[in-house]
């Protein structure tokens, strides 16, 4: 593929706000009934809220239902993959690849997510190859990266985050600027825990400023860990918030509408 040229939609124009995008991570949960009802809950919610980008990322074997279930891979609600290999086939017991998430429907997909980099062992290289696999399918990754409670107790929060961002963009293809973020504080990944707004705030401008320079503005950066109807305001009104990434609470089709009902309101306030 051709480095020079996006994989991924770009954004209408540079100037413009970036969109929110609310993404739901159902990790290994759910049955086809259950996969019908988020997709078709989602699609509702994202209909409702055309200023809104929604995305959900369903364990593998359900890709087709939720596919069929959300028509048009161009609808208004994206199909992600939980992970891909960085090799495009081969002996690889378990391995997905970039290309077959493609052809199951798949426009977006997680890389790095911290419980594939700590249950299978995946290093900031593992990350960077799945991100270019990513791009080279022609998805866009959304990379996740995020610190440990040892890390950030160390005061060594920064210095993780710019690691794992480093690895992964600054060898990305230049001009491939169809990639997202997530700020995900690995202690408050399905703990219950949250970062304070101000945290949050703090780790998104560390961020913006690497992924800036090389990446340019319209990347987003989510913030994930805990997010659920009663704490997303507090998030999306941190500015260099630019959306979440959910868990648990993307389970719930009625928890998941009012997330993205709040990305709607504050995509509203961010308006010029
Ligand atoms: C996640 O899996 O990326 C996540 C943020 O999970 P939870 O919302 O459950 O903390």
């Amino acid at each position: 593929m051709d480095p020079t040229v996006p994989a991924a939609p770009r954004h209408p124009s540079p100037s413009a706000p970036r969109r929110p995008l609310v993404a739901g991570n159902w990790k290994m949960n759910g049955t086809r009934p259950l996969a019908r009802t988020l997709a078709h809950a989602a699609l509702a919610a994202a209909r409702a809220s055309l200023d809104v980008d929604v995305a959900v990322f369903p364990p593998y074997p359900l890709l087709p239902y939720v596919a069929e279930a959300l028509g048009s891979p161009d609808g208004p609600v994206a199909l992600g993959g939980q992970a891909c290999h960085a090799d495009a086939k081969g002996a690889h017991t378990s391995g997905v690849s970039a290309s077959m998430l493609a052809e199951a429907g798949c426009t977006l997909v997680l890389c790095g997510h911290s419980e594939v980099r700590t249950e299978c062992g995946q290093g900031d290289e593992g990350v960077r190859g799945s991100a270019a696999a990513a791009l080279d399918a022609g998805l866009r990754p959304l990379v996740c990266v995020g610190e440990t409670r040892a890390e950030r107790d160390a005061g060594r929060a920064r210095e993780v985050l710019e690691r794992q961002l480093d690895a992964v963009v600054l060898r990305l293809p230049r001009g491939a600027d169809g990639i997202d973020v997530a700020y995900e504080p690995v202690w408050a990944i399905g703990t219950g825990l949250t970062a304070t707004p101000a945290q949050a705030g703090e780790a998104h401008a560390w961020l913006r400023v690497r992924l800036d320079a090389v990446r340019g503005e319209r990347a987003r950066i989510l913030y994930g860990g805990s997010v659920a109807p009663a704490n997303i305001g507090g998030f999306l009104s941190v500015p260099g918030v630019d959306g979440v990434l959910v868990g648990g609470q993307s389970l719930d089709p009625a928890a998941f509408t009012s997330l993205v009902e709040a990305a709607r309101h504050a995509a509203a306030r961010r308006r010029p």
